[in-house]
């Protein structure tokens, strides 16, 4: 049992000294908005290039997850998926036993609801809050301070943690109580596969027929095929800036972590008997397309339609 007290403070006491594990496409984003907002950040990543990155922007490299914890009250964690948080969290040597009670535990991930409510109920026996709070919005509004967070927890770990994320995101959701914050995520992410493939589909469908792909996104974004894809993620190449399709589907939402958020629908629908036959569908797209095309954005889904495209 972890009796430490969490006494120590930031130079700024109004905020809690934060420790930030995993900081990838973003990880590294949200953090810098915390490090902005006059957070203190000590940084923890498995990668040397992604904690460079965060040291120029002031935070403090640690060696382990443990010694980013080292005088935090708050840790936040952005991993890949569930075997990753299992891995920094769980065990002996694991982050819970070594945090002091009483301190603020918010993993960012999406991982399966079950993952998440066995990481609270380790943290509960400990006396430690922990809060599952997955993201909306991509890096996109991970850079730019407007993610969507979807949380489960209790009330109370919700309230502390809220101030905190309003300066990663604009739109803060209390789902219910542990795990509720991964079904949600999941639903979001099922449509979200879904709308990806499907506007693919449809500009593939129009270019093929002599349409241009920008007329035709602007067509569909002005009648109702509009969607989240159409109106800031455009799969098609150049019809946008500022986006994977016109970067090589470079950077962005990994296609390996579309799949892995379709499979946690799948198993979650499996588990508790629900139909979901487009999602399986969108399921069997990703898992054909990430074969080749695990590392790129999930708008390369694309390239299904026109391998061209992502040469
Ligand atoms: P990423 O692969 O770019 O980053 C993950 C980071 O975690 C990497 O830097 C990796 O080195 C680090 N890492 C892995 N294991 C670690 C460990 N044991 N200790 C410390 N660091 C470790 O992934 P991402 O795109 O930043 O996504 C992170 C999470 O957010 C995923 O669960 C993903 O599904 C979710 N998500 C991503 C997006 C998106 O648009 N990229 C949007 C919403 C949610």
């Amino acid at each position: 049992m972890n009796t430490k007290d969490v006494n120590a403070t930031s130079s700024d006491t109004t905020k809690p000294n934060i420790a930030f594990i995993g900081l990838g496409n973003m990880g590294a984003p949200m953090a810098e908005n915390l490090l902005k907002a006059g957070y203190t950040l000590s940084v923890y990543d498995l990668s040397e290039d992604a904690t460079q990155r965060l040291q120029q922007a002031g935070a403090s490299v640690a060696d382990s997850p443990k010694d980013a914890a080292n005088n935090a009250q708050v840790v936040i964690s952005m991993l890949p998926a569930g075997k990753h948080v299992h891995s920094v969290y769980l065990g002996d040597s694991g982050l819970l036993a070594n945090l002091p009670k009483g301190t603020l535990v918010i993993d960012s991930s999406t991982i399966a609801a079950a993952d998440a409510r066995t990481v609270a109920e380790a943290a509960s026996e400990l006396g430690i809050d922990f809060l599952d709070a997955p993201v909306s919005g991509g890096t996109g509004g991970a850079i730019a301070g407007s993610l969507t967070f979807i949380v489960g927890g209790s009330a109370d770990a919700f309230a502390k943690a809220e101030p905190i994320l309003a300066v990663m995101g604009k739109n803060i959701f209390h789902a219910g109580d542990h795990g509720a914050g991964q079904v949600a995520k999941i639903c979001n992410n099922m449509l979200l596969g879904i709308l990806m493939a499907g506007t693919a589909e449809a500009i593939n469908l129009g270019v093929k027929n002599g349409l241009d792909p920008k007329v035709l996104s602007d067509i569909m974004l002005q009648s109702s095929g509009r969607n989240w894809t159409l109106e800031v993620y455009n799969p098609y190449p150049q019809v946008m800036e500022n986006v994977p399709s016109s970067n090589g589907y470079q950077g962005g939402f990994m296609s390996k972590l579309m799949q892995k958020d379709l499979n946690l629908a799948m198993q979650t629908a499996q588990d508790t008997n629900v139909e979901t036959p487009m999602g399986a569908k969108a399921t069997e797209l990703y898992e054909a397309h990430t074969v080749e095309n695990g590392d790129r954005d999930f708008s390369s889904i694309m390239g299904r339609h026109d391998a061209s495209l992502l040469s």
